[in-house]
């Protein structure tokens, strides 16, 4: 290539990142100089208060997990240089695809090294242009990924719209097999899907139903099981996708749970399974051992829920606008954009780590701050994050100022 062609093209790339900076959609990199917690220590040395980790359980910078690791690699190493079928499964592997089918309460499972690997290679392997995948309109990026790599015919229903699901399932109906895809929760909003009336829809329109339960696995439903549990169809789920880099550890890996004749041919035929490596030992080890905390105990998950029950009922009182629920995810609505990269900035300097959202990620005019509680807050950290909501709002007259 020539000087001046390979010029051009990456004058290219830097006018579009110029751009992005220009609309404001440029995303910097937070640095911590510290591990992942309810306290985190930025690389200039200040302690904030994070209120934006997927660290539902506290279990990221834990250290009976990182214990676990330790062990793990003590016994297992420190990797497998090869891809499961060739010479990359270990007991710990297998240990770990039993213990998250009993903790799911599915028949089986296959890893993955994440989930977006999980979603990216679920759908090709089992569907094909004979078939329907019918898939909520804000599902997640590689449930999108994973539905464009497949030849089955794509239906999408308006976000959480049971109605639409079942217009979509009728349009559908000349095809072979039908699956419904959706996010078990969505990270924006904190919305639990419907679950139980999607598998009554599911069973009266013979199609398959499956979730991604990232935002769930560890702490929905009364032991923690999923959103499955949460909504009372435990067994009626064919597929559940998930991750190990949220509430289960923090590390990263993922999953996908189904009956056996699914599973085994996700490991034949699922591409990221097929072509890339193992997950590490540690982190097999370690999830093993947060699978077990939690079969043990509910603490975590209960103390999760009384934290978000405080910061709901909290951030209300004191005049802020969320979205109703009862998801770790508490959107704290601002609704313009600019407002919102205020406060999050003030947040940051009065020591809160939280993260704006914005057009397009949100609607337009639906701009907002997400807060993400955690096992791991403790009530005097929760208090002095809401004494800075208070004050912010003050200062930025989104709150009366008394
Ligand atoms: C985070 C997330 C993923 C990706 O998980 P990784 O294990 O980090 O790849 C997939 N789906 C949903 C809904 C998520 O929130």
């Amino acid at each position: 290539m020539s000087e001046a062609g390979k010029q051009a093209f990456f004058d290219g790339l830097r006018e579009n990142l110029e751009q992005l900076r220009g609309q404001g959609l440029y995303k910097p990199e937070r640095v911590l100089a510290s591990r992942q917690g309810a306290e985190v220590v930025a690389a200039d040395g200040r302690t904030l208060i994070n209120m934006c980790a997927n660290n539902y359980l506290g279990l990221s910078g834990d250290l009976q997990t990182q214990q676990a690791a330790i062990a793990a690699t003590e016994r297992y190493g420190y990797g497998l240089s090869s891809v499961r079928f060739i010479c990359g499964t270990q007991t710990v592997h297998k240990e770990l695809e039993a213990a998250l089918s009993r903790f799911l309460g599915m028949p089986d499972t296959i890893l993955y090294a994440a989930a977006f690997d999980a979603n990216g290679g679920l759908f090709e392997p089992l569907f094909d242009e004979n078939d329907a995948i019918i898939s909520d309109a804000l599902n997640h990026a590689s449930i999108i990924d994973g539905v464009r790599l497949c030849k089955a015919a794509r239906y999408r229903y308006q976000h959480n719209d049971m109605a639409d699901l079942e217009a979509q399932l009728q349009a559908a109906a000349d095809k072979r097999h039908k699956v419904i895809a959706t996010d078990g929760v969505f990270s924006m909003d904190g919305t639990i899907a419907q679950l139980d009336k999607i598998c009554d829809l599911a069973d009266r329109y013979g199609a398959l139903v499956m979730i991604d339960e990232c935002h769930a696995s560890g702490f929905m439903g009364r032991t923690g099981r999923g959103t499955h549990e949460h909504h009372g169809v435990m067994g009626r789920v064919d597929i559940i996708t998930g991750t190990l880099g949220k509430a289960l550890g923090g590390a990263m890996g993922g999953f996908t749970a189904a009956r056996q004749e699914v599973i085994d041919t996700l490991r034949q035929k699922s591409r990221p399974y097929l072509f890339s490596n193992s997950l590490a030992p540690s982190i097999a080890g370690a999830s093993l051992a947060v699978l077990e905390r939690l079969s043990a105990s509910t603490e975590l998950r209960d103390r999760l829920h009384e934290n978000t029950a405080y910061f709901r009922a909290e951030i209300a009182r004191i005049g802020f606008t969320i979205k109703p629920g009862t998801h770790p995810v508490v959107p704290v609505m601002l609704f313009e954009a600019p407002l919102a990269q205020r406060f999050a900035a003030r947040m940051f300097e009065l020591g809160v780590l939280l993260s704006g959202f914005f057009y397009p990620v949100v609607p337009m005019g639906q701009a907002r701050v997400r807060v993400q509680l955690s096992a791991a807050h403790t009530r005097a950290q929760l208090d002095t994050v809401l004494a800075a909501f208070a004050q912010a709002g003050r200062e930025l007259d989104i709150l009366p100022r008394a």
